[in-house]
């Protein structure tokens, strides 16, 4: 799976404040992500991470593509 700085993720866990939306703000062994609603940091390790996600809402990657392919 490609994770890259910038790119939201929708996980299977829901944070405590009801949202699942989480934005990446550090990539690497372990990844540092944010709550799109209350904004609360953290740390996760990629594999915990990638286990989590259900879905790739925006990839800063995919829209770079679709740019060149119009
Ligand atoms: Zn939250």
């Amino acid at each position: 799976m490609k994770l890259d700085i910038g790119d939201i993720v929708r996980l299977r866990k829901t944070h405590p404040c009801g949202n699942q939306d989480f934005k990446i703000m550090r990539t690497g062994m372990d990844f540092r992500i944010e709550c799109l609603k209350c904004g609360h940091q953290t740390w996760i390790t990629r594999i915990k991470l990638e286990r989590n996600i259900k879905e790739i809402i925006y990839s800063g990657d995919k829209q770079k593509q679709m740019m060149e392919e119009n």
